[in-house]
């Protein structure tokens, strides 16, 4: 079998990370994410678009959607390189998803389903590691030693956006964008939703069986 292309949708803070990394490990595909790709060029000067702002760090810093043809260019570039993947953070709206149809061929699509309360606790109290990127939870997944990454030893710290009102921001801006992507791939048929509040081993447990069901 191929390495299959995995398409994973939920609101911020849903668990797509969380569940992403464990298809690297298990189905051997590629990570391809907007947020990360972006964090990582957050002061990219994007001044001859003329849009709203100069960088994509302004953008994420209020929430909100970094311009399309940035976003496109990043997910374009990075697919183009995978031999199977798994893409999370895009597509944010119909725009995108319509340039996403045009230039690859998704085997399974995935969507965790969460409500907002708990994306607002998940999200206040995820924790990142600036080496490998493993996220953790305070409460929910903590790492056995505060502030240190389990996996690497590296220092952990909270996203500038990860706050209350960044968070209830950006599950707004997801209610408005992203709901139509979801709608359009329920109406497609080839949604395959995951009930995503239970424990992580759960989620996985039904994310493992959709794609061995869809990749083959
Ligand atoms: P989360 O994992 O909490 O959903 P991300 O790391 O995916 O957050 O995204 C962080 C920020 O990066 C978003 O709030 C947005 O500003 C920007 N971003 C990420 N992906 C996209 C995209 N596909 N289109 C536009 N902006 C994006
Ligand atoms: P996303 O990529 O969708 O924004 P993450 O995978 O980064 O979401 O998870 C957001 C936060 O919630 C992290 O702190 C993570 O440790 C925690 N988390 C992820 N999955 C679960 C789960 N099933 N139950 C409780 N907390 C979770
Ligand atoms: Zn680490």
């Amino acid at each position: 079998m191929s390495s299959p292309n995995i398409l994973i949708l939920g609101a911020p803070g849903a668990g797509k990370g969380t569940q992403s990394r464990r298809l690297v490990e298990e189905f051997g595909v590629e990570h391809v994410t907007t947020g990360d790709a972006l964090r990582a060029n957050k002061g990219m000067d994007i001044g001859h678009l003329d849009l709203e702002y100069d960088t994509p760090g302004e953008y994420m810093d209020a929430g909100e959607l970094v311009p399309d043809p940035v976003v496109n260019e990043i997910v374009k570039t990075a697919l183009e390189a995978a031999d199977g993947y798994v893409l999370d953070g895009y597509p944010r709206n119909e725009s995108q998803t319509e340039y996403l149809d045009s230039i690859t061929d998704l085997d399974v699509v995935l969507y965790l389903a969460v409500d907002e309360d708990e994306l607002v606790r998940r999200l206040t109290g995820r924790r990142v590691c600036e080496d490998c990127g493993a996220t953790y939870h305070v409460d929910f997944d903590p790492p056995a030693e505060s502030g240190v990454c389990d996996e690497c030893g590296g220092d952990l710290y909270q996203r500038e956006d990860d706050t209350e009102e960044t968070a209830r921001e950006r599950i707004r801006v997801y209610e408005e964008n992203t709901e139509p992507v979801v709608e359009y791939f329920r109406d497609e048929g080839v949604l395959v939703e995951v009930d995503g509040e239970r424990t992580p081993d759960e989620v996985w447990a039904d994310v493992e069986d959709a794609v061995e069901a869809r990749a083959n």
